[in-house]
Protein backbone atom coordinates (compact mmCIF):
# COMPACT_ATOMS: atom_id res chain seq x y z
CA UNK A 1 0.00 0.00 0.00
CA UNK A 2 1.34 3.53 -0.82
CA UNK A 3 -0.33 6.88 -0.35
CA UNK A 4 -0.23 9.58 -3.12
CA UNK A 5 -0.11 13.33 -1.69
CA UNK A 6 0.07 16.09 -4.36
CA UNK A 7 3.35 17.90 -5.37
CA UNK A 8 3.49 21.30 -4.85
CA UNK A 9 6.73 24.05 -4.15
CA UNK A 10 8.63 21.64 -5.83
CA UNK A 11 8.13 18.73 -3.66
CA UNK A 12 5.52 16.20 -2.91
CA UNK A 13 3.46 16.83 0.36
CA UNK A 14 1.04 14.79 2.00
CA UNK A 15 -2.79 15.61 1.55
CA UNK A 16 -4.47 17.85 4.36
CA UNK A 17 -8.06 17.97 3.76
CA UNK A 18 -8.68 14.09 5.56
CA UNK A 19 -10.37 12.89 2.08
CA UNK A 20 -8.88 10.36 -0.32
CA UNK A 21 -9.74 7.44 -2.63
CA UNK A 22 -8.69 4.25 -3.36
CA UNK A 23 -5.56 3.24 -6.39
CA UNK A 24 -6.77 -0.08 -7.62
CA UNK A 25 -4.79 -2.69 -9.77
CA UNK A 26 -7.41 -3.50 -12.16
CA UNK A 27 -5.60 -6.67 -13.11
CA UNK A 28 -6.25 -8.15 -9.38
CA UNK A 29 -8.65 -5.49 -8.09
CA UNK A 30 -7.08 -5.14 -5.34
CA UNK A 31 -6.57 -1.77 -4.14
CA UNK A 32 -2.89 -1.00 -3.66
CA UNK A 33 -2.77 2.83 -2.44
CA UNK A 34 -4.66 5.66 -1.64
CA UNK A 35 -4.58 9.11 -3.53
CA UNK A 36 -5.53 12.43 -1.84
CA UNK A 37 -8.32 14.85 -2.82
CA UNK A 38 -7.27 18.01 -2.16
CA UNK A 39 -9.28 21.01 -0.55
CA UNK A 40 -9.80 24.42 -1.58
CA UNK A 41 -6.91 25.60 0.52
CA UNK A 42 -4.37 22.91 -0.70
CA UNK A 43 -5.14 24.18 -4.26
CA UNK A 44 -4.76 27.90 -2.75
CA UNK A 45 -1.08 26.28 -1.91
CA UNK A 46 -0.40 25.41 -4.76
CA UNK A 47 -1.70 28.74 -6.78
CA UNK A 48 0.53 30.74 -4.49
CA UNK A 49 3.48 28.45 -5.54
CA UNK A 50 3.20 29.12 -8.97
CA UNK A 51 2.34 32.72 -8.96
CA UNK A 52 5.48 33.45 -6.85
CA UNK A 53 7.68 31.21 -9.15
CA UNK A 54 6.41 32.67 -12.45
CA UNK A 55 7.96 35.77 -13.19
CA UNK A 56 11.20 34.83 -12.78
CA UNK A 57 10.17 32.12 -15.26
CA UNK A 58 8.80 33.81 -17.79
CA UNK A 59 11.75 36.02 -17.39
CA UNK A 60 14.00 33.10 -18.96
CA UNK A 61 15.14 33.71 -22.00
CA UNK A 62 13.23 31.15 -24.30
CA UNK A 63 16.56 29.29 -25.49
CA UNK A 64 16.91 28.32 -21.50
CA UNK A 65 13.77 27.52 -21.00
CA UNK A 66 13.93 24.87 -24.00
CA UNK A 67 17.06 23.27 -22.51
CA UNK A 68 14.84 22.45 -19.53
CA UNK A 69 12.74 20.81 -22.29
CA UNK A 70 15.47 19.12 -23.68
CA UNK A 71 16.90 17.97 -20.30
CA UNK A 72 13.13 16.97 -19.53
CA UNK A 73 13.38 14.64 -22.64
CA UNK A 74 16.51 13.05 -21.73
CA UNK A 75 15.31 12.14 -18.19
CA UNK A 76 12.14 10.67 -19.89
CA UNK A 77 14.31 8.57 -22.15
CA UNK A 78 16.10 7.51 -18.81
CA UNK A 79 13.39 6.57 -17.28
CA UNK A 80 10.92 5.04 -19.86
CA UNK A 81 10.93 1.64 -18.24
CA UNK A 82 10.01 2.74 -14.28
CA UNK A 83 7.71 4.84 -15.82
CA UNK A 84 5.89 2.77 -17.55
CA UNK A 85 5.76 0.24 -14.89
CA UNK A 86 4.49 2.64 -12.90
CA UNK A 87 1.58 3.40 -15.40
CA UNK A 88 0.67 -0.54 -16.45
CA UNK A 89 0.39 -0.94 -12.22
CA UNK A 90 -2.39 1.50 -11.95
CA UNK A 91 -3.77 1.34 -15.51
CA UNK A 92 -4.20 -1.86 -16.33
CA UNK A 93 -2.77 -1.49 -19.85
CA UNK A 94 0.00 -3.25 -21.77
CA UNK A 95 3.57 -2.52 -20.71
CA UNK A 96 4.55 -1.83 -24.60
CA UNK A 97 1.73 0.49 -24.87
CA UNK A 98 2.36 2.34 -21.54
CA UNK A 99 5.43 3.03 -23.14
CA UNK A 100 3.67 4.30 -25.85
CA UNK A 101 1.79 6.69 -23.67
CA UNK A 102 5.17 7.99 -21.98
CA UNK A 103 6.99 8.45 -26.05
CA UNK A 104 3.70 10.01 -27.16
CA UNK A 105 4.26 12.85 -24.84
CA UNK A 106 7.98 12.96 -24.68
CA UNK A 107 7.54 13.77 -28.40
CA UNK A 108 5.49 16.69 -27.20
CA UNK A 109 8.09 17.84 -24.67
CA UNK A 110 10.82 17.61 -27.94
CA UNK A 111 8.36 19.48 -30.00
CA UNK A 112 8.35 22.11 -26.89
CA UNK A 113 12.12 22.83 -27.35
CA UNK A 114 11.08 24.91 -30.60
CA UNK A 115 10.13 27.60 -27.93
CA UNK A 116 11.77 30.04 -28.60
CA UNK A 117 10.65 29.80 -32.07
CA UNK A 118 6.88 29.39 -31.42
CA UNK A 119 7.27 32.67 -28.97
CA UNK A 120 8.32 34.96 -31.82
CA UNK A 121 6.41 37.69 -32.41
CA UNK A 122 5.79 40.00 -35.62
CA UNK A 123 7.67 43.36 -36.65
CA UNK A 124 6.67 45.94 -39.27
CA UNK A 125 9.12 48.98 -39.97
CA UNK A 126 7.48 51.82 -41.81
CA UNK A 127 3.74 50.90 -40.91
CA UNK A 128 2.72 54.66 -41.17
CA UNK A 129 5.44 57.54 -40.86
CA UNK A 130 8.07 57.03 -38.55
CA UNK A 131 5.87 54.22 -36.78
CA UNK A 132 6.30 50.74 -36.46
CA UNK A 133 4.42 48.08 -35.14
CA UNK A 134 4.96 44.98 -34.24
CA UNK A 135 3.24 41.78 -31.30
CA UNK A 136 5.16 39.76 -28.72
CA UNK A 137 3.32 36.88 -27.65
CA UNK A 138 2.99 36.20 -23.77
CA UNK A 139 2.79 33.65 -21.20
CA UNK A 140 -0.60 33.76 -19.47
CA UNK A 141 0.77 33.70 -15.62
CA UNK A 142 -0.64 30.71 -13.52
CA UNK A 143 -2.61 28.09 -16.03
CA UNK A 144 -3.94 24.45 -15.57
CA UNK A 145 -4.87 21.29 -16.93
CA UNK A 146 -7.24 18.82 -15.90
CA UNK A 147 -6.68 15.48 -17.37
CA UNK A 148 -8.51 11.86 -17.89
CA UNK A 149 -7.22 8.37 -16.74
CA UNK A 150 -6.66 6.61 -19.96
CA UNK A 151 -3.34 8.44 -20.96
CA UNK A 152 -1.78 9.33 -17.66
CA UNK A 153 1.51 10.37 -19.15
CA UNK A 154 0.71 11.31 -22.67
CA UNK A 155 -2.14 13.89 -21.97
CA UNK A 156 -0.39 15.60 -18.99
CA UNK A 157 2.74 16.21 -21.02
CA UNK A 158 0.36 17.93 -24.23
CA UNK A 159 -0.76 19.85 -21.22
CA UNK A 160 2.17 21.17 -19.39
CA UNK A 161 5.09 21.06 -22.03
CA UNK A 162 4.00 23.86 -23.91
CA UNK A 163 2.19 25.96 -20.80
CA UNK A 164 6.05 25.83 -18.93
CA UNK A 165 7.85 26.31 -22.15
CA UNK A 166 6.11 29.14 -22.83
CA UNK A 167 6.73 30.64 -19.49
CA UNK A 168 3.48 30.20 -17.47
CA UNK A 169 3.73 28.13 -14.36
CA UNK A 170 1.29 24.96 -14.23
CA UNK A 171 -1.21 23.53 -12.37
CA UNK A 172 -1.81 19.75 -13.25
CA UNK A 173 -5.03 17.97 -12.08
CA UNK A 174 -4.54 14.71 -13.02
CA UNK A 175 -7.23 11.50 -12.75
CA UNK A 176 -7.68 10.30 -9.56
CA UNK A 177 -7.33 7.18 -11.25
CA UNK A 178 -3.33 6.34 -12.07
CA UNK A 179 -2.07 9.10 -10.39
CA UNK A 180 1.42 8.10 -9.88
CA UNK A 181 3.03 8.91 -13.02
CA UNK A 182 2.26 12.58 -13.24
CA UNK A 183 3.78 13.01 -9.90
CA UNK A 184 7.33 11.21 -11.36
CA UNK A 185 6.62 13.42 -14.56
CA UNK A 186 6.93 16.69 -11.31
CA UNK A 187 9.88 15.17 -10.01
CA UNK A 188 11.61 14.57 -13.70
CA UNK A 189 10.68 18.60 -14.55
CA UNK A 190 12.18 19.54 -11.39
CA UNK A 191 15.26 17.61 -12.13
CA UNK A 192 15.08 18.98 -15.57
CA UNK A 193 15.68 22.44 -14.20
CA UNK A 194 12.32 24.16 -14.23
CA UNK A 195 12.36 25.88 -11.08
CA UNK A 196 10.13 25.25 -8.06
CA UNK A 197 6.18 25.85 -8.40
CA UNK A 198 6.40 25.92 -12.27
CA UNK A 199 4.42 22.62 -12.20
CA UNK A 200 2.13 21.35 -9.31
CA UNK A 201 0.02 18.50 -9.22
CA UNK A 202 -2.73 18.74 -7.34
CA UNK A 203 -4.32 15.38 -6.72
CA UNK A 204 -8.23 15.47 -6.59
CA UNK A 205 -11.82 15.31 -7.30
CA UNK A 206 -14.98 17.31 -8.15
CA UNK A 207 -13.66 19.67 -5.07
CA UNK A 208 -9.84 20.57 -6.66
CA UNK A 209 -11.82 20.96 -10.11
CA UNK A 210 -14.24 23.16 -9.30
CA UNK A 211 -11.59 25.17 -6.84
CA UNK A 212 -9.54 25.63 -10.17
CA UNK A 213 -12.52 26.72 -12.27
CA UNK A 214 -13.01 29.31 -9.57
CA UNK A 215 -9.41 30.32 -8.52
CA UNK A 216 -9.02 34.47 -9.75
CA UNK A 217 -5.46 33.89 -10.24
CA UNK A 218 -5.52 30.84 -13.00
CA UNK A 219 -6.40 32.39 -16.19
CA UNK A 220 -6.32 29.20 -18.30
CA UNK A 221 -7.75 25.90 -18.07
CA UNK A 222 -7.56 23.02 -20.69
CA UNK A 223 -9.47 19.58 -19.88
CA UNK A 224 -9.41 16.38 -21.41
CA UNK A 225 -12.26 14.14 -20.27
CA UNK A 226 -15.96 13.10 -21.01
CA UNK A 227 -18.04 15.34 -23.19
CA UNK A 228 -20.73 15.96 -19.81
CA UNK A 229 -17.55 17.10 -17.55
CA UNK A 230 -16.30 18.77 -20.47
CA UNK A 231 -19.55 20.87 -21.00
CA UNK A 232 -19.70 21.56 -17.75
CA UNK A 233 -15.95 22.83 -17.24
CA UNK A 234 -16.11 24.72 -20.26
CA UNK A 235 -19.52 26.46 -18.89
CA UNK A 236 -17.96 27.08 -15.29
CA UNK A 237 -14.51 28.58 -16.65
CA UNK A 238 -15.67 30.51 -19.26
CA UNK A 239 -18.16 32.43 -17.05
CA UNK A 240 -15.58 32.96 -14.42
CA UNK A 241 -13.69 35.02 -17.27
CA UNK A 242 -10.92 32.22 -17.70
CA UNK A 243 -9.54 31.24 -21.51
CA UNK A 244 -10.81 27.53 -21.48
CA UNK A 245 -10.42 24.87 -24.22
CA UNK A 246 -12.44 21.22 -23.54
CA UNK A 247 -11.58 17.97 -25.11
CA UNK A 248 -14.47 15.42 -24.45
CA UNK A 249 -15.66 11.57 -25.65
CA UNK A 250 -15.75 10.23 -28.99
CA UNK A 251 -17.76 7.78 -31.06
CA UNK A 252 -14.95 7.22 -34.12
CA UNK A 253 -16.10 5.38 -37.39
CA UNK A 254 -14.16 3.12 -40.06
CA UNK A 255 -15.39 3.30 -43.35
CA UNK A 256 -14.39 -0.17 -45.84
CA UNK A 257 -15.03 0.57 -49.21
CA UNK A 258 -15.60 -2.32 -51.57
CA UNK A 259 -11.80 -2.00 -52.81
CA UNK A 260 -9.70 -1.55 -49.54
CA UNK A 261 -7.39 -4.26 -49.10
CA UNK A 262 -9.29 -6.63 -46.62
CA UNK A 263 -6.51 -8.11 -44.90
CA UNK A 264 -5.60 -4.72 -44.09
CA UNK A 265 -8.89 -3.41 -43.01
CA UNK A 266 -9.44 -6.11 -40.41
CA UNK A 267 -5.87 -5.85 -38.92
CA UNK A 268 -6.47 -2.35 -38.61
CA UNK A 269 -9.84 -2.56 -36.92
CA UNK A 270 -8.16 -5.04 -34.41
CA UNK A 271 -5.25 -3.11 -33.29
CA UNK A 272 -7.48 0.50 -33.24
CA UNK A 273 -10.68 -1.56 -31.89
CA UNK A 274 -9.00 -3.54 -29.07
CA UNK A 275 -5.63 -1.93 -28.42
CA UNK A 276 -5.84 -0.61 -24.46
CA UNK A 277 -9.23 -2.24 -24.58
CA UNK A 278 -11.02 0.04 -26.13
CA UNK A 279 -9.90 2.70 -23.34
CA UNK A 280 -8.82 5.27 -26.09
CA UNK A 281 -11.06 8.92 -26.88
CA UNK A 282 -9.40 7.80 -30.60
CA UNK A 283 -10.28 4.03 -30.37
CA UNK A 284 -12.31 2.94 -33.57
CA UNK A 285 -15.86 1.70 -31.99
CA UNK A 286 -18.01 1.56 -35.37
CA UNK A 287 -16.72 0.05 -38.53
CA UNK A 288 -18.94 0.71 -41.54
CA UNK A 289 -18.63 -1.35 -44.39
CA UNK A 290 -20.16 -0.57 -47.65
CA UNK A 291 -22.40 -2.96 -49.31
CA UNK A 292 -23.42 -6.40 -47.90
CA UNK A 293 -20.75 -8.04 -49.71
CA UNK A 294 -18.01 -6.20 -48.48
CA UNK A 295 -19.49 -6.35 -45.02
CA UNK A 296 -20.14 -9.95 -45.59
CA UNK A 297 -16.38 -10.87 -45.73
CA UNK A 298 -15.52 -8.42 -43.30
CA UNK A 299 -17.13 -9.86 -40.10
CA UNK A 300 -15.95 -13.36 -41.71
CA UNK A 301 -12.47 -12.19 -41.21
CA UNK A 302 -13.50 -9.91 -38.14
CA UNK A 303 -15.02 -13.45 -36.27
CA UNK A 304 -11.86 -15.69 -35.97
CA UNK A 305 -9.09 -12.37 -35.36
CA UNK A 306 -11.31 -11.38 -32.68
CA UNK A 307 -12.18 -14.64 -30.53
CA UNK A 308 -8.02 -15.48 -30.81
CA UNK A 309 -6.98 -11.91 -29.28
CA UNK A 310 -4.84 -12.01 -26.10
CA UNK A 311 -6.46 -10.98 -23.06
CA UNK A 312 -4.08 -10.21 -19.47
CA UNK A 313 -2.61 -8.55 -17.21
CA UNK A 314 0.46 -6.06 -17.69
CA UNK A 315 3.08 -8.31 -16.57
CA UNK A 316 2.02 -10.85 -18.96
CA UNK A 317 4.64 -8.96 -21.18
CA UNK A 318 4.58 -8.81 -25.21
CA UNK A 319 2.19 -11.89 -24.95
CA UNK A 320 -0.87 -9.69 -24.38
CA UNK A 321 -2.92 -7.67 -26.19
CA UNK A 322 -4.88 -5.96 -23.92
CA UNK A 323 -5.35 -5.67 -20.16
CA UNK A 324 -8.14 -5.03 -18.25
CA UNK A 325 -10.55 -1.96 -17.55
CA UNK A 326 -9.30 0.86 -15.25
CA UNK A 327 -11.94 -0.24 -12.58
CA UNK A 328 -14.65 -2.13 -11.27
CA UNK A 329 -17.48 0.31 -12.20
CA UNK A 330 -16.08 0.47 -15.95
CA UNK A 331 -16.68 -3.23 -16.26
CA UNK A 332 -20.10 -2.75 -14.87
CA UNK A 333 -20.90 -0.47 -17.37
CA UNK A 334 -19.32 -2.04 -20.23
CA UNK A 335 -20.67 -4.91 -19.96
CA UNK A 336 -24.30 -3.60 -19.13
CA UNK A 337 -24.16 -2.12 -22.47
CA UNK A 338 -23.36 -5.08 -24.37
CA UNK A 339 -26.36 -6.59 -22.33
CA UNK A 340 -28.38 -3.24 -23.91
CA UNK A 341 -27.15 -3.96 -27.40
CA UNK A 342 -28.69 -7.47 -27.28
CA UNK A 343 -31.95 -6.17 -25.99
CA UNK A 344 -31.78 -3.52 -28.82
CA UNK A 345 -31.34 -6.52 -31.33
CA UNK A 346 -27.64 -6.11 -32.47
CA UNK A 347 -26.18 -9.08 -33.70
CA UNK A 348 -23.23 -10.84 -31.12
CA UNK A 349 -21.06 -12.36 -32.92
CA UNK A 350 -18.41 -12.92 -30.59
CA UNK A 351 -19.66 -12.51 -26.73
CA UNK A 352 -16.67 -11.67 -24.72
CA UNK A 353 -19.16 -11.26 -21.39
CA UNK A 354 -18.35 -14.50 -19.61
CA UNK A 355 -14.35 -14.08 -19.70
CA UNK A 356 -12.45 -14.47 -16.62
CA UNK A 357 -8.97 -14.22 -16.26
CA UNK A 358 -7.42 -17.15 -15.06
CA UNK A 359 -5.62 -16.48 -11.96
CA UNK A 360 -7.20 -13.00 -11.92
CA UNK A 361 -10.64 -13.77 -11.83
CA UNK A 362 -10.88 -10.49 -9.74
CA UNK A 363 -9.75 -8.19 -12.21
CA UNK A 364 -11.75 -5.72 -13.96
CA UNK A 365 -11.35 -7.64 -17.33
CA UNK A 366 -13.99 -7.93 -20.12
CA UNK A 367 -13.23 -10.20 -23.20
CA UNK A 368 -13.49 -8.80 -26.91
CA UNK A 369 -17.09 -8.42 -27.56
CA UNK A 370 -18.39 -7.87 -31.45
CA UNK A 371 -22.17 -6.35 -32.61
CA UNK A 372 -23.12 -6.80 -36.29
CA UNK A 373 -26.19 -4.98 -38.05
CA UNK A 374 -25.84 -2.47 -35.25
CA UNK A 375 -28.17 0.76 -36.49
CA UNK A 376 -28.03 4.30 -36.02
CA UNK A 377 -31.19 4.52 -33.46
CA UNK A 378 -29.67 2.02 -30.53
CA UNK A 379 -28.02 2.88 -27.69
CA UNK A 380 -24.87 1.17 -28.42
CA UNK A 381 -24.22 3.21 -31.58
CA UNK A 382 -24.73 6.42 -30.25
CA UNK A 383 -22.90 6.04 -26.63
CA UNK A 384 -19.05 6.10 -26.44
CA UNK A 385 -18.53 2.18 -25.28
CA UNK A 386 -14.95 2.92 -23.55
CA UNK A 387 -14.37 -0.87 -23.75
CA UNK A 388 -13.06 -4.05 -26.24
CA UNK A 389 -16.54 -3.69 -28.30
CA UNK A 390 -16.59 -2.86 -31.75
CA UNK A 391 -19.79 -2.25 -33.81
CA UNK A 392 -20.48 -3.17 -37.48
CA UNK A 393 -23.00 -0.40 -38.57
CA UNK A 394 -23.28 -1.64 -42.12
CA UNK A 395 -24.17 0.79 -45.00
CA UNK A 396 -26.32 0.61 -48.86
CA UNK A 397 -23.28 2.82 -50.34
CA UNK A 398 -20.77 5.61 -49.89
CA UNK A 399 -23.08 8.49 -49.44
CA UNK A 400 -25.19 5.76 -46.28
CA UNK A 401 -21.74 5.39 -44.91
CA UNK A 402 -20.89 9.12 -44.92
CA UNK A 403 -23.39 10.32 -43.07
CA UNK A 404 -23.02 8.06 -40.39
CA UNK A 405 -20.09 9.73 -38.75
CA UNK A 406 -21.58 13.11 -40.11
CA UNK A 407 -24.56 12.98 -38.33
CA UNK A 408 -23.66 11.36 -34.67
CA UNK A 409 -23.64 13.73 -31.83
CA UNK A 410 -19.17 12.88 -31.70
CA UNK A 411 -16.60 13.96 -33.96
CA UNK A 412 -13.09 13.18 -32.63
CA UNK A 413 -11.36 11.12 -35.56
CA UNK A 414 -12.68 8.87 -38.36
CA UNK A 415 -10.82 7.30 -40.91
CA UNK A 416 -11.35 5.25 -44.44
CA UNK A 417 -10.14 2.00 -45.89
CA UNK A 418 -9.88 2.94 -49.91
CA UNK A 419 -7.86 1.94 -52.97
CA UNK A 420 -9.90 5.21 -54.48
CA UNK A 421 -8.32 8.80 -54.64
CA UNK A 422 -11.10 10.63 -55.44
CA UNK A 423 -13.48 8.60 -52.60
CA UNK A 424 -10.41 9.57 -49.96
CA UNK A 425 -9.59 12.72 -51.07
CA UNK A 426 -14.01 13.51 -51.03
CA UNK A 427 -14.00 12.10 -48.15
CA UNK A 428 -11.75 13.95 -46.24
CA UNK A 429 -12.65 17.32 -47.74
CA UNK A 430 -16.39 16.83 -46.83
CA UNK A 431 -16.49 14.99 -43.00
CA UNK A 432 -17.37 17.30 -40.41
CA UNK A 433 -14.93 15.59 -37.98
CA UNK A 434 -11.69 17.25 -36.15
CA UNK A 435 -8.93 14.44 -37.59
CA UNK A 436 -8.95 11.77 -40.51
CA UNK A 437 -7.16 9.01 -41.55
CA UNK A 438 -6.92 7.84 -44.47
CA UNK A 439 -5.73 4.03 -44.33
CA UNK A 440 -5.07 5.10 -41.25
CA UNK A 441 -7.24 4.05 -38.27
CA UNK A 442 -6.29 5.86 -36.04
CA UNK A 443 -5.14 9.22 -36.89
CA UNK A 444 -3.71 10.97 -33.92
CA UNK A 445 -1.73 13.18 -35.41
CA UNK A 446 2.43 14.27 -34.62
CA UNK A 447 3.21 16.71 -32.02
CA UNK A 448 3.99 18.82 -34.52
CA UNK A 449 0.73 19.06 -36.03
CA UNK A 450 -2.38 19.82 -33.45
CA UNK A 451 -5.08 17.09 -31.69
CA UNK A 452 -8.79 18.03 -31.23
CA UNK A 453 -12.10 16.90 -31.86
CA UNK A 454 -15.48 18.95 -33.61
CA UNK A 455 -18.92 18.80 -32.54
CA UNK A 456 -19.40 16.67 -29.15
CA UNK A 457 -15.99 16.12 -28.64
CA UNK A 458 -14.32 19.60 -28.45
CA UNK A 459 -15.35 22.92 -27.06
CA UNK A 460 -13.35 26.28 -27.16
CA UNK A 461 -11.10 27.37 -28.98
CA UNK A 462 -7.48 25.87 -31.08
CA UNK A 463 -6.09 22.30 -30.35
CA UNK A 464 -4.12 20.56 -28.49
CA UNK A 465 0.01 20.35 -29.28
CA UNK A 466 1.46 22.14 -31.94
CA UNK A 467 1.69 25.69 -32.68
CA UNK A 468 -2.03 26.27 -31.07
CA UNK A 469 -0.74 24.82 -27.95
CA UNK A 470 1.21 27.74 -27.85
CA UNK A 471 -1.39 29.93 -28.44
CA UNK A 472 -3.90 28.75 -26.38
CA UNK A 473 -1.18 29.62 -23.34
CA UNK A 474 -0.18 32.62 -24.49
CA UNK A 475 -1.69 35.99 -24.91
CA UNK A 476 -0.23 38.55 -28.50
CA UNK A 477 0.41 42.04 -27.58
CA UNK A 478 0.31 44.69 -30.26
CA UNK A 479 2.57 47.80 -29.69
CA UNK A 480 2.37 50.37 -32.04
CA UNK A 481 5.49 53.14 -31.74
CA UNK A 482 6.55 56.17 -33.15
CA UNK A 483 9.33 58.04 -32.16
CA UNK A 484 9.23 62.04 -31.56
CA UNK A 485 10.81 62.77 -34.84
CA UNK A 486 8.06 61.13 -36.64
CA UNK A 487 5.44 63.06 -34.43
CA UNK A 488 3.96 66.02 -36.46
CA UNK A 489 2.77 69.28 -34.17
CA UNK A 490 -0.91 69.58 -33.35
CA UNK A 491 -3.75 67.57 -32.21
CA UNK A 492 -5.49 64.67 -34.27
CA UNK A 493 -9.34 64.37 -33.54
CA UNK A 494 -10.03 62.08 -36.32
CA UNK A 495 -8.98 58.46 -36.22
CA UNK A 496 -5.81 57.76 -38.16
CA UNK A 497 -6.26 56.03 -41.72
CA UNK A 498 -4.28 54.22 -44.22
CA UNK A 499 -6.31 56.59 -46.94
P1 LIG B 1 -13.76 11.96 -16.82
O1 LIG B 1 -14.54 13.02 -17.52
O2 LIG B 1 -14.49 11.07 -15.86
O3 LIG B 1 -12.57 12.63 -15.95
C1 LIG B 1 -11.68 13.56 -16.53
C2 LIG B 1 -11.18 14.50 -15.45
O4 LIG B 1 -12.30 15.22 -14.90
C3 LIG B 1 -10.51 13.79 -14.27
O5 LIG B 1 -9.40 14.54 -13.87
C4 LIG B 1 -11.59 13.77 -13.21
O6 LIG B 1 -11.07 13.79 -11.90
C5 LIG B 1 -12.39 15.02 -13.49
N1 LIG B 1 -13.81 14.89 -13.13
C6 LIG B 1 -14.54 13.74 -13.13
N2 LIG B 1 -15.81 14.00 -12.74
C7 LIG B 1 -15.87 15.33 -12.48
C8 LIG B 1 -16.93 16.19 -12.05
N3 LIG B 1 -18.15 15.75 -11.80
N4 LIG B 1 -16.65 17.50 -11.92
C9 LIG B 1 -15.41 17.97 -12.17
N5 LIG B 1 -14.38 17.21 -12.57
C10 LIG B 1 -14.60 15.90 -12.73
O7 LIG B 1 -13.00 11.11 -17.94
P2 LIG B 1 -12.15 9.79 -17.77
O8 LIG B 1 -13.08 8.66 -17.47
O9 LIG B 1 -11.00 10.02 -16.86
O10 LIG B 1 -11.56 9.63 -19.25
C11 LIG B 1 -12.24 9.02 -20.30
C12 LIG B 1 -12.91 10.04 -21.20
O11 LIG B 1 -11.96 10.96 -21.70
C13 LIG B 1 -13.53 9.39 -22.45
O12 LIG B 1 -14.78 9.99 -22.69
C14 LIG B 1 -12.54 9.73 -23.55
O13 LIG B 1 -13.08 9.76 -24.85
C15 LIG B 1 -12.11 11.08 -23.12
N6 LIG B 1 -10.83 11.45 -23.74
C16 LIG B 1 -10.85 12.42 -24.69
C17 LIG B 1 -9.68 12.79 -25.33
C18 LIG B 1 -9.67 13.88 -26.37
O14 LIG B 1 -8.61 14.45 -26.64
N7 LIG B 1 -10.82 14.21 -26.95
C19 LIG B 1 -8.47 12.15 -24.99
C20 LIG B 1 -8.49 11.17 -24.01
C21 LIG B 1 -9.69 10.83 -23.38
Amino acid sequence: MYEIGHFIGGKRVAGKSGRSAEIFNPATGEVQGTVALASPDELRAAVENAKAAQPEWAATNPQRRARVMMKFVELLNRDMDKLAEALSKEHGKTFPDAKGDVQRGLEVAEFCIAAPQMMKGEFSEGAGPGIDIYSIRQPLGVVAGITPFNFPAMIPMWKFCPAIAAGNAFILKPSERDPSVPMMLAELMLEAGAPAGILNVVNGDKGAVDAILDDPDIQAVGFVGSTPIAQYIYGRGCSNGKRVQCFGGAKNHMIVMPDADMDKAVDALIGAGYGAAGERCMAVSVAVPVGEETADRLVEKLIPKVEALKIGPWTAGDDVDFGPLVTREAQKRVLGLVDRGVEEGAKLVVDGRNFKMQGYEDGFFVGACLFDNVTKDMDIYKTEIFGPVLSVARARDYEDALDLPMSHEYGNGVAIFTRDGDAARDFASRINIGMVGINVPIPVPLAYYTFGGWKASGFGDLNQHGPDAFRFYTRTKTVTSRWPSGIKDGAEFSIPTMK
